[in-house]
């Protein structure tokens, strides 16, 4: 990143510290930021900088309403009003913008999926972070340092020929590493270790990590300055329906009329949707998450073990951040067991043995909302005006601008966007059309 967009970065996060301060004046609309800006409010003792996005309150009725400020919810609001001209909408969060699994992701961004459906909506969803900063006006600190997938036995090399070819075949990008190739890149790791020696690594040079409140913080941005109302403190409490057609929500902030509502909450997903007398596929589960102290340049790419059930990669402060598997029993404790600790932590020093002198800083969990085929739903709901986006599992980071744009689509156009044409609800009770991305069965618990 060069030095401008750094300061930009450290720039963004300022301006969000300043938003409570200056309250009651107009939206950011209007200020783009550069190094002009900078330069310019940097002179005048940065007086100037104004808040990221209004604070309104909720008017009483919406042409579309979105329930969630995450970063689903949050695209989905500005593309609506950026690619269909639907302004009148307004994004409903119970807190602040972005404290939900926006916020508490490892930020992994890919396009490595192997089954068609799969395969097009994540390569889709990677076009557009390509050109998301420029798009956005925000620096989201999108790196494409590369992805290395990791195996260790001929039948896992065949399996990850299987999916860099699919890569291929999609358009993106695959290259498989062998032993030699991945010791040159990751001096660091434990190729040797007895129980699961390194065979070699499927190499996806586009993917990388992005920083993922940023991402929050610019769709927000730009959905406020498309007119949009992000109301923040609102939780939706009902769901109206008359006639089998939706008419509106209640909140802790009033009822508000709307022709159409989208759900789009993450580990919530089945609660709220209960409000509208749905019963969803999504069961929701705990996945933390770990990070050391800033140390100094050590990892240049995310690397996954997958027979270890760890990954990880460094961030910008230098933090290694480093994850594993789910928890394993259903909960909506944003927060984890020490027995998974302890696993991941394990895991991480079979793989990489210097981690064990990192100390490490914080750990943290986030609530998923897994599919029984580990894919996702965008899709009508069976209520007239009642839309629903969730079943992201584990991977919903990367699918932001890919699912908010896909969301806008149908909710705009009443069609599912081609890249998004098998996320449908109905698949679960036809059998049809299942995406069983990790070969594990159509069951509960065995992503
Ligand atoms: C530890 C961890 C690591 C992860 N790592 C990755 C990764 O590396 N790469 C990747 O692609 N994905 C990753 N994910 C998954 C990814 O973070 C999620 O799939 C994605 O963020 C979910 O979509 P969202 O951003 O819209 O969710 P959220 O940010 O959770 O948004 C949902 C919002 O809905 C709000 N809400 C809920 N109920 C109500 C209500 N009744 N009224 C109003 N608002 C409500 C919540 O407050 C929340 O803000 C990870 C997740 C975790 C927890």
């Amino acid at each position: 990143m060069s030095p401008v967009a750094r300061l930009m970065s450290r720039r963004s996060i300022a301006m969000r510290r300043h938003r409570c301060f200056a309250g009651g004046r107009p939206a950011g609309s209007g200020m783009r930021y550069n190094a002009f800006q900078i330069l310019k409010q940097g002179l005048a003792g940065n007086r100037g900088w104004r808040p990221a996005w209004r604070k309104p309150d909720p008017k009483p009725e919406y042409d579309v309403l979105i329930i969630g400020g995450g970063g689903h919810g949050l695209a989905t609001a500005y593309y609506l009003a950026a690619e269909h001209g639907l302004r009148n909408v307004a994004v409903l969060e119970k807190g602040y913008l972005g404290s939900g699994n926006v916020g508490r992701n490892t930020t992994i961004v890919r396009a490595n999926y192997g089954l068609p459906g799969n395969s097009q909506f994540y390569s889709h969803s990677l076009r557009l972070w390509e050109g998301l900063e420029q798009e956005l006006n925000y620096n989201v600190m999108h790196s494409q340092r590369g992805i290395i997938n990791l195996f260790h036995s001929d039948g896992q090399r065949d399996a990850a020929a299987r999916r860099g070819n699919a890569m291929l075949n999609q358009g993106d990008d695959a290259i498989l590493l062998d032993r030699a190739e991945c010791r040159a890149m990751l001096p660091y790791l434990d190729h040797d270790q007895t129980r699961f020696p390194i065979y070699g690594g499927l190499y996806h040079p586009r993917g990388g990590t992005a920083r993922h409140d940023a991402v929050a913080w610019g769709y927000a941005r730009g959905a406020d300055r498309q007119g949009v109302d992000l109301i923040e403190t609102c939780e939706v409490t009902g769901i109206d329906i008359a006639g089998g057609k939706v008419t509106g929500v209640q909140t802790t902030r009033g009822a508000i009329r709307a022709r159409k509502v989208a759900i789009v909450v993450a580990g919530r997903s089945s609660q709220v949707a209960a409000m509208a007398g749905l019963r969803l596929p999504i069961e929701s589960h705990v996945l933390q998450a770990f990070v050391t102290e800033g140390l100094k340049p050590v990892i240049d790419h995310v690397v996954t073990y997958g027979m270890g059930h760890f990954y990880i990669s460094q961030s910008d402060k230098g933090g290694l951040v480093f994850g594993g598997d789910l928890d394993f029993y259903p909960s909506y404790a944003a927060r984890g067991n020490l027995p998974m600790a302890e696993h991941v932590m394990e895991a991480g020093m079979t793989l990489m043995p210097m981690l064990g002198r990192a100390r490490v800083l914080r750990s943290w969990g986030g609530i998923m909302d897994m599919s029984p085929d580990g894919s996702p739903i965008i899709d009508h709901a069976p209520v007239d005006g009642l839309f629903v986006n969730c079943g992201w599992c584990y991977g919903g980071f990367k699918a932001v601008p890919g699912s908010g744009h896909c969301f806008a689509h149908l909710i705009a156009t009443g069609q599912p966007h081609p890249a998004a044409a098998r996320y449908r609800l109905d698949r679960f009770e036809t059998g049809r059309g299942l995406m069983d991305e990790e070969g594990t069965g159509a069951q509960h618990n065995l992503h």
